[in-house]
């Protein structure tokens, strides 16, 4: 009876604080439907411990604690004055300073920055390591950009974001269109205005100067290795299966080289224009060339490999039967028509290597068609996993060598899939990672955020 009431009250309590966030927030569908999914995930435990609702958590949590916008002048090859928009959410600090990347693409706005931001807040959590939540980025479009315009605009976006971020404050890293390139610029500029070399103020950097190994590999490495762990539940695994991934970037790379060695095989990958199926198996060293070196379309892969097909236009990626979809491109790739198709085409697991690739409506889907589902901020957090460990390895002057990164890596995945289970048992959701995830990484910041007062 006390459970049913403190249920209904903490029903309510969810609903207000989410109509309070469309209120406050008008027209950040993004923003919205992250939080739409992670506060609907709440309410068992909310129900359970009805401080979380008696002392405010879940609407100081969907308030940021800062947001920054900053303008970004800086000048084109053509001698042209060009201006964007820089941002940075500091989003949540009550486990450690504030972490996470920058996102460098024509999309990014408010409720892009929040969203991710938010996410990354639950993210942080779940890796187990004392890092808050942040996020930032620019509308800036790096394509077709030269090194000179691309060394520019970062220097002056930097000219500003270092008021803002310190080692021990806010510790940026790279997104979507932000990678060692961008990086190496940022961290240049950045010590140059300081007069002082702070390697952990930026982490994803080379590994000369202060970098970790295996950060470039975190982000794909770690969702395969969640969605290993999550196929071994089912006595399933890669050995022999077919893979869809989408994306052929940085998290896509490594999500389809670790795959690949784990047995699989990679048929398809994609970029904003379109994607190849190779019936062979996508072969990684041209799609890295094309990508990482001449920044090429991924349609010129076709050209080197004349039995794959290019297609135009992404949706129907999803169509191509699979036993395991990686969607590592970007925010809302698979929609309810593509989760069907996935489901239609035999699909047994999905990986989220992306942040919110599935719309609220597909994650329903394959919930319903008892998929095996690794939200992103579980399956995707081993990027940003390794980020903490090249932090710590700063504050060292030491460094790890790969295997050792890896290994704990490997282990961070394991833990955050056993914690996820976890939790979703423990309320009421047994099997349900997407709760799960979000109770696990919930109740470490709530309690911190407890525990130091009305902050
Ligand atoms: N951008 C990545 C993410 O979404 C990594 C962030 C980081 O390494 O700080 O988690």
């Amino acid at each position: 009876q006390t459970l049913n009431t403190e249920e209904t009250a903490a029903k309510e309590y969810v609903q207000e604080v989410y109509n309070t966030v469309v209120k406050r927030n008008p027209n950040e569908t993004e923003f919205h439907q992250a939080v739409k999914e992670i506060l609907d995930s709440l309410v068992p435990i909310v129900a359970r411990h009805p401080k979380y609702r008696q002392l405010g958590v879940l609407e100081r949590l969907v308030e940021p604690e800062r947001l920054v916008t900053f303008r970004v002048p800086w000048v084109d090859d053509q001698g042209v004055v060009r201006v964007n928009r820089g941002f940075r959410v500091q989003y949540n600090s009550s486990i450690g300073p504030y972490k996470g990347g920058l996102r460098f693409h024509p999309s990014v706005n408010a409720s892009i920055i929040k969203f991710l931001g938010f996410e990354q807040t639950f993210k942080n959590s779940l890796t187990g390591q004392a890092i808050g939540g942040g996020k930032g980025g620019s509308d800036f479009d790096p394509k077709g950009k030269s090194d000179g315009e691309i060394m520019r605009f970062t220097q002056s976006f930097m000219t500003e974001l270092y008021k803002y971020i310190g080692p021990d404050t806010d510790v940026p890293a790279g997104d979507i269109g932000v990678g060692a390139r961008e990086i190496g610029f940022m961290f240049g500029q950045y010590k140059r205005i300081r007069s002082s070399f702070e390697a952990g103020v930026l982490t994803g950097k080379g590994i000369g100067y202060g970098g970790s190994l295996g950060r470039t590999e975190a982000t794909g490495y770690g969702c395969v290795y969640f969605v290993n762990e999550m196929l071994n539940s089912r006595g399933l695994s890669f050995e022999g299966s077919t893979v869809v991934v989408s994306g052929s970037g940085n998290v896509a790379i490594y999500a389809i080289q670790k795959a690949a060695q784990l047995g699989a095989r990679v048929v398809a990958c994609s970029d904003s224009n379109g994607y190849i199926y190779d019936p062979k198996g996508i072969d990684l060293e041209t799609v890295r060339r094309l990508k990482e070196v001449e920044r090429k379309r991924i349609s010129e892969y076709v050209t080197e490999h004349p039995h794959a097909v290019y297609t135009e236009g992404c949706q129907n990626i999803w169509s191509i039967p699979c036993d395991i979809a990686l969607p590592c491109a970007t925010q809302n790739e698979i929609d309810e028509e593509s989760a069907k198709k996935l489901v239609a085409g035999g699909v047994q697991a999905i990986g989220e290597g992306a942040n919110m690739p599935s719309t609220l409506e597909a994650i329903e889907v394959f919930l319903n068609a008892n998929v095996l589902f690794g939200p992103a901020k579980a399956a995707n957090a081993g990027g940003v996993a390794v980020s903490a460990l090249e932090m710590s390895q700063n504050s060292m002057r030491y460094s790890w060598n790969f295997h050792e990164v890896d290994d704990k890596l490997h282990q961070i995945m394991k833990n955050i899939y056993r914690e996820s289970v976890a939790a979703a048992e423990e309320y009421g959701h047994p099997g349900n990672l997407v709760v799960g995830a979000n109770i696990a990484g919930f109740k470490k910041v709530a309690d911190a955020m407890i525990a130091q007062g009305v902050i």
